[in-house]
C-alpha cells in the first residue's frame, strides 16, 4: 500500500477506490503513442489486470512519442505489445499485464474485450474505433475514445447509458478526409495529453462512475486551447439504437487484406466507394504528389506505392506483410 500512497490520500479514491483498481481489468487496443502512456499510468496506478493489443512492431519514428521504447527496442524490430509488456512489468510486477500480438477487427474483438471492466481506445483509425464501438455495446462495456493529430487532442467516454461512439461520428469519414499522423505530424505533449485524460476517465469509471462529466474534451496545446462540447445521444443511431453491428462482421466493413504476389497487397478497409477526384484533391493538400486515371488514383509515400481504385480497395506495393500494407492504407488515408 506505500505505492499507492499518494493515490489512497486522495479522498475519492481512498482504501476502497484502490481496490475497485485492484480488482480490475482494462483492455488498451493499440500500443502506440496513446496505448504506452495509458498503459503505464494504469500498470502505475494497480489495476489489477492490463490486457494490451498490437500487431505493429517498434520502429524509430516511434521513439519520438511512444514512451518507454528503447532504440533497442526499435533496433530488435520487437512486437510493440511485448515490448511494451516487458517494460511495465519493470515498472509493476504486481499487475497482471497481458500481451496480444494481434490484429484488432472483426469477429475477435469480442472475444478479446470480453472479461474486461473498461476499455481504452488507443488506436489511430476510424474501422477499429467503431469495431470497439460495436463489440463495447455487445458487451455493455464502457470504453474511452482517444485521437491526437499535429498538436490537437479529442477525448470522450462511451456508457450504455449515454452516447455511442456513432451518436458522435455516424460514418466512416470519407478516404483521405481523416487526419494522417504519418502525413501530417503530431506532437507528443498532444499524444500524452489525450492518455492522461483517458486514464482519469477509466479511475472514475472504476471509482466513482458519478463523477463522469458526460463531454467530449477537445484541445490544442499550441495555441492553449482548451474546451467541452456536450455528448448526446442520436436517436437515429445505426449502432446503439438501431442494434447495428457491421464491425464485428467477418467482412464486410473490417478490414482484409490479400498477399496478391511479389511485394504487393490488396487492402480492403471501410468505404465501399471513393470519390476518386476529391481524395485526389485531399491528398494533394497534405502534400502528396497524385497521378489519377479514371479508374484509380496512384500516390507515393517513402518506398511505398498506393493505387487506390473507385470501389475502396487499395494496392500497396512496396512491401509482402499484410500487416504493414493495412497500417500504409490506414495512415495515409486515415480510416
Ligand atoms: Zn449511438
Amino acid at each position: 500500500m506505500e505505492r499507492y500512497s499518494r493515490q489512497i490520500a486522495l479522498p475519492f479514491v481512498g482504501k476502497d477506490g484502490q481496490a475497485k483498481l485492484g480488482a480490475s481489468k482494462v483492455t488498451v487496443v493499440g500500443c502506440g503513442a496513446l496505448g504506452t502512456v495509458s498503459a503505464e499510468l494504469l500498470v502505475r496506478a494497480g489495476v489489477g489486470s492490463v490486457q494490451i493489443v498490437d500487431r505493429d512492431i517498434v520502429e524509430l519514428s516511434n521513439l519520438q512519442r511512444q514512451l518507454l521504447y528503447t532504440e533497442r527496442d526499435a533496433a530488435e524490430r520487437l512486437p510493440k505489445a511485448l515490448a511494451l509488456a516487458a517494460h511495465l512489468k519493470a515498472i509493476n510486477s504486481a499487475v497482471e499485464v497481458q500481451p496480444v500480438v494481434a490484429d484488432f477487427g472483426g469477429n475477435k474483438a469480442v472475444a478479446l474485450l470480453s472479461g474486461s471492466t473498461v476499455v481504452v481506445d488507443a488506436t489511430d483509425n476510424y474501422v477499429t474505433r467503431f469495431t470497439i464501438n460495436d463489440a463495447c455495446l455487445e458487451l455493455k462495456l464502457p470504453w474511452v475514445y482517444g485521437g491526437a493529430s499535429g498538436s490537437r487532442g479529442m477525448m470522450a467516454t462511451f456508457r450504455e447509458e449515454g452516447a455511442c461512439f456513432r451518436c458522435l461520428f455516424s460514418e466512416l469519414p470519407a478516404l483521405g478526409a481523416g487526419d494522417s499522423c504519418e502525413l501530417e505530424g503530431v506532437l507528443a505533449s498532444a499524444t500524452t495529453i489525450v492518455a492522461a485524460l483517458q486514464v482519469a476517465e477509466v479511475m472514475k469509471l472504476i471509482i466513482a462512475p458519478n463523477a463522469m462529466h458526460g463531454c467530449v474534451l477537445e484541445f490544442d496545446v499550441w495555441k492553449g486551447s482548451f474546451h467541452t462540447i456536450p455528448l448526446e445521444r442520436d436517436d437515429r443511431c445505426p449502432a446503439c439504437k438501431g442494434g447495428q453491428r457491421l464491425f464485428l462482421a467477418d467482412d464486410g466493413l473490417s478490414q482484409t487484406s490479400f498477399v496478391c504476389g511479389r511485394n504487393s497487397v490488396l487492402v480492403r478497409s471501410g468505404p465501399s466507394e471513393v470519390n476518386l477526384g476529391a481524395l485526389a484533391g485531399l491528398l494533394a493538400a497534405k502534400g502528396l504528389e497524385v497521378k489519377q486515371t479514371k479508374y484509380s488514383l496512384r500516390v507515393e509515400v517513402k518506398e511505398r506505392e498506393i493505387i487506390v481504385f473507385a470501389d475502396g480497395r487499395a494496392l500497396i506495393n512496396g512491401t509482402n506483410d499484410a500487416h504493414e500494407a493495412l497500417r500504409v492504407y490506414q495512415a495515409v488515408l486515415g480510416v
